[in-house]
């Protein structure tokens, strides 16, 4: 992967950038994906946002290399405090973090969301407290996909503030659209991740120190759900 040829994941994620946006990536890493964005003649403006030295570096090398540094900002900056107002930025992508790292980010950093732009998310893991979140501050789903390379699988949630959505607990957990959509890699996720719990209870049966009830009984539950859901 490069600022040229991006993964599936990061290709994904782009198709969801609408054209012409001006694109806050945070937690940009090395900057590919404002940076392939821009080649391509597909957004107007960027701010990378990165919150540590070494990737923050590497963004600043790529913007640099491709000649972009006009148009393309680097900062070195926790979460959204990378946005200044001047920035005008229609659309934010937060990738290749968890979901609670993505939901801390957006939450403390409220104060710099106009509510006016796309979120593409794409989180590793905890995709439920992200989409609590978004429910939790007026944001709709627009658009869910579940993806597979190199064995694992990835989210993609793009979100606007377009009106309030109530879901319920098993859309907050498997996704509202993805529940209708049941792709392929959809399903194939979530039958790895019944063989996971079941493997996670006969643990639990066998363990020598007792596991709480509470825990025991909240796996169960996920189980049940995604039985129902594969069934
Ligand atoms: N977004 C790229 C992608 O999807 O390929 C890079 C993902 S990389 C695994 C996660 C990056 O997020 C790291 O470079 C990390 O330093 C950065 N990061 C984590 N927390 C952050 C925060 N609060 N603010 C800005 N960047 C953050």
């Amino acid at each position: 992967m490069n600022e040229q040829t991006l993964s599936m994941r990061l290709e994904r994620v782009a198709a969801q950038v609408p054209a012409g946006a001006r694109l806050a990536d945070i937690g940009s890493d090395h900057g590919y994906l404002p940076v392939a964005l821009m080649r391509r003649g597909a957004i107007s403006a960027a701010v990378a946002g990165e919150v540590a030295l070494t990737p923050f570096r590497a963004a600043e090398r790529t913007v640099r290399e491709s000649g972009q540094d006009m148009r393309i900002k680097v900062r070195l900056a926790n979460g959204l405090a990378a946005i200044e107002p001047a920035d005008g930025i229609t659309a934010i992508s937060l990738c290749g973090m968890g979901g609670e790292t993505i939901r801390d980010i957006l939450d403390s950093g409220k104060a710099r969301l106009s509510g006016q732009e796309r979120l593409i998310l794409q989180p590793n893991g905890g995709e439920q407290p992200l989409r609590q979140w978004l429910m939790d501050n007026g944001y709709r789903i627009l658009f869910e996909e579940v993806l597979r390379e190199n064995r694992f699988f990835y989210e993609i949630i793009v979100a606007e503030r377009a009106g309030p959505a109530q879901y319920c607990a098993q859309e907050l957990y498997f996704g509202p659209l993805q529940m209708q959509a049941r792709s392929p890699a959809f399903l194939a996720k979530w039958q790895r991740m019944l063989r996971l719990k079941h493997k996670t209870l006969s643990h639990f049966a066998r363990a020598r120190q007792p596991v709480p009830e509470d825990k025991v009984l909240e796996i169960a539950r996920q189980a049940r759900w995604i039985t129902e859901l594969l069934a």
